[in-house]
């Protein structure tokens, strides 16, 4: 039987799941992926095969069978009759963990005690971290033989110098991790990794990557390492997102407790599910209906979500000690032209000269040769990222 890794990206509502053989080769192949969407209300699954066509597909019951745990037992039990029947052995689980704490700089193969040790990052991260741990410990309990590698959102952060990892404040909260860690590390990693192959000199020089999706950041690359990123102690900071608010003055935070006298739960639930493009707006978080809308709040809405990309290009330059490219990747970046145009309109300054056709055919490279900085389009895969690195933990580097 030839090996098989799987991926696992559990969240709130959702989870995500995938399925890659090939392991021995550098780069893996997605036989499947899927997910169960609307955890907690109506559960839906949905599954793919590497060309994207639907192979199954199923509505489950509300009520106590449609739990997390519960929907994630039934997804291994999928997966593992999918598996079989194409003749494949499991090799191990790679998981989507979104806190690795200020320590966990790579992926890790998990154990109890790395459990028990993620267990205490939930504070940081209470609206992921549970969910992302309840699923490896779902697969423990239900076959304790099977290896399972936890790769971290803030892991590849790890290498930003101390003081972008700072906030000033007392230092004894900085001790109790109150700093800021950076996420979408999975999405730059791939990013990273693949840059070399497509642009060698960029991958040698000075890059910010625009991780466009529902969740927005950016990264600064300087030689393929991330010295700075827009997000910090949660993925709330930095730009504005599909629901959350992004960088905002604790001040507001502040009003709303004391003066609004909202609660923290209150509180909460306004800064990830009610701010963002869905706040300005009121209409959706969903770009594709902001840009199709002539409602003068869509427009507001897109105006300030770009003037914020701007003002962190500024930012992130100014860390790297200059910008040699700009990369757009996930959702809106990599299907957005009338998004890249308009970022790139806006950092013009640094000498960006758009290729509008190329840009409009969502080419790889979408500047003009002269232009001082090369704008590039590359398709992040998070997922791959995972696999390679759970085959890397689990297998050792089996690449030659
Ligand atoms: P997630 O962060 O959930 O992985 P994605 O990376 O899939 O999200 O990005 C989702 C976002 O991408 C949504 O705001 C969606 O509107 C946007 N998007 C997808 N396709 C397009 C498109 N053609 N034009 C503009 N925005 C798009």
């Amino acid at each position: 039987m030839s090996g098989c890794i799987s991926v696992i990206n559990s969240g709130s509502s959702s989870i995500k799941f995938s399925l890659f053989d090939q392991i021995e080769q550098e780069e893996m192949r997605l036989i499947f992926s899927g997910q169960i969407e609307g955890i907690g209300t109506a559960p839906k699954f949905k599954a793919k095969d590497g060309d994207g066509l639907v192979i199954d597909e199923k509505q489950f019951e509300q009520g106590a069978s449609s739990g997390h745990e519960h929907l994630m037992e039934e997804l291994i039990d999928w997966i593992r009759a999918r598996r079989l029947e194409l003749g494949l052995e499991l090799r191990g689980v790679g998981h989507r963990v979104v806190h690795g704490g200020p320590f966990y700089s790579r992926p890790v193969k998990v154990d109890d005690q790395v459990l028990a040790e993620l267990e205490q990052f939930i504070v940081l991260a209470p609206l992921h971290q549970p969910h992302n741990l309840s699923s490896i410990r779902t697969i423990l309990q239900m076959s304790g033989d099977i290896e399972q590698v936890a790769c971290f959102d803030t892991a590849f952060h790890r290498t930003n110098p101390p003081e972008a990892q700072t906030f000033a404040l007392p230092y004894e909260l900085s001790e109790e991790g109150v700093r800021r860690y950076g996420f979408h590390g999975l999405s730059y990693e791939y990013i990273a990794r693949r840059l070399p192959e497509l642009a060698p000199e960029l991958a040698n020089g000075r890059v910010i990557v625009a991780h466009l999706g529902n969740g927005v950041s950016m990264c600064g690359l300087n030689i393929g390492v991330s010295v700075a990123s827009t997000m910090g102690f949660s993925a709330m900071d930095g730009l504005v997102m599909g629901t959350r608010p992004g960088n905002l003055d604790p001040g507001v935070v502040l009003y709303l407790l004391q003066e609004k006298q909202m609660s923290g739960d209150e509180i909460a639930d306004l800064l990830y599910k009610r701010s963002g493009l869905l706040g300005i707006s009121g209409i959706s978080n969903d770009m594709r209906v902001l840009l199709a809308s002539e409602d003068p709040r869509a427009k507001e809405a897109i105006e300030i979500f770009v003037y914020r990309i701007g003002r962190e290009i500024g930012s992130l330059t100014a860390a790297l000690g200059g910008l040699d490219g700009l990369i757009f990747t996930a959702g809106i970046g990599e299907h957005s032209p009338e998004i890249r145009q308009r970022v790139c309109d806006v950092a013009s300054w640094l000498g960006i000269e758009l290729d509008e056709a190329a840009n409009g055919r969502g080419e790889t490279l979408i500047s003009r040769p002269q232009s001082k900085i090369a704008v590039m389009v590359i398709p992040t895969n998070e997922e791959l990222m995972i696999a390679t690195h759970t085959r890397d933990v689990l297998l050792g580097d089996v690449t030659v």
